[in-house]
């Protein structure tokens, strides 16, 4: 059986003390066991202090660089990371994708540079609204899936968390309905399966995201090929994440 992995992915909200705030009044009362993970991806200003006091959750990057080291200024590398003690990463968001350069090339030595620290990427794919009208959401996702994946073993493979996020749902309130995002993640499973074998696309996880909340988590979760949720404004407010993980 795969474990559920949900996780909130903060974008650029909260400052050190207020994530820290956040993190004392939840990290208590999550209700997680070997088969239910939760974690939190944070501003980079907010993860030390953030995994030092956490007990309880994954506490994710929300990028990084693919070099060791080098003249990139403003950029954050893996080592910096693992310095930290950080374990997973999410790379490849549409947010970065649209707003900050990043191609499926800059995902792939992402993913690979992570795999080879032994950290997890949770690597994102999805479409624009234009693309799931035009009825290639598909082709787009295979495309994002196979590029991401290019010189990953099957060993490695099975280390990634894959989120399968709609551009058009996310922060837009339009949640796609528990049966098109499980159409669409089990169409991420057989091009895994295509890329690798039976034994990977079946451990693989993949997460939803896109305007997941606690009302909506369950039928989502309900769906075969679902394995979690990548969660930003809902996972902003204590109650609100909370509810998301326990529900
Ligand atoms: C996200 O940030 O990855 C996301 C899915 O956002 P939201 O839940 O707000 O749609």
């Amino acid at each position: 059986m795969r474990k559920t992995i949900i996780v909130g992915n903060w974008k650029m909200f909260k400052t050190n003390t207020e994530a820290l705030a956040f993190i004392n009044e939840v990290d208590g009362k999550v209700k997680t066991n070997e088969n239910t993970l939760a974690g939190l991806a944070v501003p980079f200003t907010a993860l030390s202090d953030v995994k030092k006091a956490s007990k309880n959750l994954i506490i994710a990057a929300e990028n990084c660089h693919f070099k060791e080291n080098g003249a990139y200024t403003g950029e954050i590398s893996i080592p910096m990371l693992q310095d930290l003690k950080v374990t997973h990463v999410v790379i490849g968001h549409s947010e970065r994708r649209e707003m900050f350069n990043e191609t499926n090339e800059t995902v792939n030595l992402k993913a690979k540079a992570l795999l080879a620290a032994n950290m997890t990427p949770i690597l994102c794919c999805g479409e624009t609204l234009e693309t799931y009208e035009a009825g290639k959401t598909n082709e787009w996702v295979k495309e994002q899936i196979t590029a991401g994946f290019a010189g990953i073993s099957a060993d490695d493979a099975k280390k990634v968390v894959i989120a399968y996020e709609p551009i058009w749902a996310i922060g837009t309130g339009k949640v796609a309905t528990p049966e098109i995002a499980q159409e669409v993640c089990k169409t991420v499973r057989e091009v895994i399966k295509g890329l690798y074998n039976d034994s990977v696309a079946n451990e693989i996880l993949i997460q939803y995201g896109g305007s997941v909340k606690p009302e909506n988590i369950k039928d989502i979760l309900a769906q075969a090929d679902i394995d979690g949720a990548l969660v930003g404004g809902a996972s902003l407010e204590p109650k609100s994440y909370l509810d998301l993980i326990n529900a």
